[in-house]
């Protein structure tokens, strides 16, 4: 029987990292959840993970914007699994104003948390999985990785910034069984979605419901969000074998967005 692999996801107390930890477990990997939330409820998700699949589930509350708390929670995970085989640099907010109206701290918080904090985190771990022969490295980047839009300006430049580390961790990685790849999803009906629907709609003058249906959907082709379960499985099917080959790759999951 093979050794099950262990996870670190960052901020999976919620939306797609939390879909994503879910999906693990449910495939027999050990996971360390991170982010920030109610501590009952965290505790719940945590024990109900590990109760439900039978997998060690633990939690860092560590903050991304902290060098020194992303270092204690990779060694945390470490010293709770033995090594760590998967990192999900997931972790991310949004703040939805034209760039002249943009909050310095807002944009400096949103580049340390989307962008700066996988460079810790990956910093932490890569080496090990070189001298193993196996890791994942998966980036959650997003459509915004690879196309803008307007009002984003920390994000769009957090995300194609994300894209671009992937790439050198790919290289770096590749001849050493490590493979890096960037998930752009579109959008996810998530609380960082719900959040910005009230500044876009105030931003671009149109109402909620227009929002939701010509600036978001209006962006996919399919007319529906992403789910957090297509994105778990995705990232499930990064970690196996059979995408050994898959790296470097900033993989869109839009329901066509980028497409056109
Ligand atoms: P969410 O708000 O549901 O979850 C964000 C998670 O990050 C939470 O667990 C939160 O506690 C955690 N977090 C926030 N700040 C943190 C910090 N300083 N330190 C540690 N954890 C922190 O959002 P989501 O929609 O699930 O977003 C997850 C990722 O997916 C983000 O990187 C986001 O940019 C990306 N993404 C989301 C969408 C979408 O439509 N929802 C689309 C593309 C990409």
């Amino acid at each position: 029987m093979t050794a099950p692999l262990n996870a670190v996801v960052t901020g999976s107390t919620s939306g797609i990292g939390l879909g994503i930890a879910t999906a693990f477990a449910e495939n027999g990997m050990n996971v360390m959840l991170n982010g920030f939330g109610d501590a009952d409820e965290i505790e719940g998700i945590r024990a109900g993970l590990e109760q439900q699949h039978s997998v060690k589930v633990r939690y860092s509350g560590a903050d991304m914007t902290k060098p020194e708390e992303i270092r204690a929670m990779m060694a945390q995970a470490e010293d709770a699994f033995g090594q760590v085989d998967v990192l999900v640099n997931n972790a991310g907010i949004q703040h939805v104003v034209k760039i002249e109206d943009f909050p310095e701290e807002k944009f400096d918080a949103i580049i340390a948390i989307n962008m700066v904090s996988a460079f810790h985190t990956t910093k932490a771990v890569i080496g090990g999985m070189k001298d193993r022969g196996f890791g994942r490295l998966i980036n959650i980047a997003s459509a915004h990785g690879l196309v803008a839009s307007p009002f984003k300006s920390a994000y769009v430049m957090a995300k194609h910034g994300i894209v671009g580390f992937t790439k050198v961790a790919a290289m770096e990685g590749a001849e050493f069984g490590v493979t890096a790849n960037a998930i752009c999803p579109g959008y996810v009906k998530t609380p960082l979605v719900e959040n910005q629907i009230a500044d876009t709609a105030k931003e671009r003058g149109i109402t909620e419901e227009e929002v939701v249906r010509d600036v978001m959907l209006g962006e996919q082709p399919t007319k529906e969000f992403v789910t957090v379960e297509q994105l778990g499985a995705l990232a499930v099917f990064l970690c196996s074998e059979a995408a050994a080959s898959i790296t470097g790759t900033a993989l869109p999951v839009d329901g066509g967005w980028v497409a056109h």
